[in-house]
């Protein structure tokens, strides 16, 4: 049978085989500290649910318009308008099936075959294979040496002829790196003489800690505007993965494209779930505040127990619900018994039940990706597991 090699080169998706097999295990009766999920641990908000039940009730359960239900694409660029200054047109936003379809169109919309996007490692997982769909080239940025910020060096010599766009994710999903003014101000620089397209992935943007704020790359830099495109949704800061409801908002040219591209393929994002974003979106601060307050103190406590275990180090993640060890120095210490970080999560899942990712898929070997999108009890209980086996293997 002929696969198109497009679909051929992909691979399927790790972070959620991983999550399956643990899954698996728990549904035996097995205890596993899960510590490798990608979405928060609460339930959705209940003003959100009841949001979503009227909605029903009162019959908002047929097609909507493709790109979203006006209302909703308003809230969504008062949004902006108030939290970062921005100010967008009707004809500028779009809302999709989950911030990851707004990215797979905007791919589609601005990737040819042969052309190439810039993407920092460590990155998230679906970025690479989305650029491959369209046929174009993902071309991977190293990790800096110091840090997990963007590779100035790596960001210059990257760009060539073919590059067409640049994608930013801050705060960082493996990493929960918050990318510096400096950084931003590379990027508009480099995007700007070279007349690139920035696709921003601003999903976290509201889980950060110590007291910083969100900033954007058009804040930096506002002639970014015109050529960059800020994509968000609901998923992280409202607890509302299942729901698949993302947005978008940029130059109307790029947006036109992908309502183009979601006309021919998903259609509208469930009516009645756009009704409920409404809800989320115009929440009081306190609903994000009281999630965020709680990773916060997750954060200090996890990074704390990591970072005292032998082998392994932990920088302290500015945003997003997860940490993001090395532990190069446990895998020098094995040798050719646990060769990587595919192998130590692997045996973490046999041996110890915890279940952690493992930095290889993100473009970050030597590391893991450890969640804390869980209740303290699973950090404690999981951090004394993997500091067991590390003790026991080291
Ligand atoms: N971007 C990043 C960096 C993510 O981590 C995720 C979810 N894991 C997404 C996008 C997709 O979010 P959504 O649920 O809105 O599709």
């Amino acid at each position: 049978m002929q696969i198109s090699r497009r679909v051929q080169e992909v691979k399927p998706s790790p972070t959620l085989s991983l999550q399956a097999r643990a899954k698996a295990l728990k549904a035996a009766g097995e205890q596993v500290m899960s510590l490798a999920a990608g979405e928060p641990d609460f339930e959705t908000p209940e003003h959100i649910r009841k949001a979503a039940v009227e909605a029903m009730e009162a019959g908002h359960t047929g097609y909507a318009p493709s790109a979203g239900i006006p209302p909703l694409r308003e809230v969504i660029r008062d949004l902006y308008a108030r939290e970062l200054g921005l100010s967008y047109g009707d004809d500028q936003v779009v809302v999709s099936c989950g911030a990851k379809q707004c990215l797979f169109n905007a791919f589609q919309t601005l990737l040819d075959p042969d052309s190439e996007a810039v993407i920092q490692a460590p990155y998230w997982v679906s970025y690479p294979d989305q650029v491959r769909l369209c046929g174009a080239k993902p071309v991977i940025l190293p990790a800096p040496e110091t840090g997990l910020g963007l590779n100035h060096q790596a960001l210059s010599k990257a760009i060539n002829e073919r590059t067409r766009v640049i994608v930013l994710n801050s705060p960082c999903n493996p990493s929960g790196a918050v990318l510096s003014g400096s950084d931003l101000r590379e990027v508009a620089r480099q995007a700007v003489e070279h007349d690139l397209i920035v696709v921003s992935d601003d999903i976290y943007d509201k889980l950060i800690y110590d007291g910083k704020k969100f900033t954007s790359v058009v804040q930096i830099e506002p002639r970014m505007k015109e050529r960059t495109l800020l994509i968000n949704g609901v998923s992280k800061s409202y607890a509302m993965t299942g729901w698949r409801l993302g947005y978008a908002v940029g130059p109307k040219e790029i947006i036109g494209g992908m309502r183009k591209v979601q006309d021919q393929s998903t259609s509208n994002a469930v009516t009645f779930v756009q009704h409920a974003a409404i809800a989320a979106l115009q929440s009081p601060p306190e609903v994000v505040g009281k999630m965020v307050r709680a990773f916060d103190e997750r954060r200090r406590r996890l990074v704390e127990l990591l970072g005292s275990i032998e082998g392994v180090t932990c920088e302290t993640p500015g945003g997003t619900f997860y940490s993001f060890p090395s532990v190069a120095g446990f895998l020098e210490r094995t040798g050719s018994d646990i060769p990587d970080a595919y192998k130590l999560s692997d045996l973490l899942l046999e041996q110890e039940r915890v279940a952690v990712m493992p930095g290889d898929p993100f473009g970050a070997p030597g590391y893991l990706r450890i969640s804390f999108a869980a209740s303290m009890e699973v950090i404690a209980e999981g951090c004394a597991r993997i500091r067991r086996f590390i003790e026991d293997h080291g």
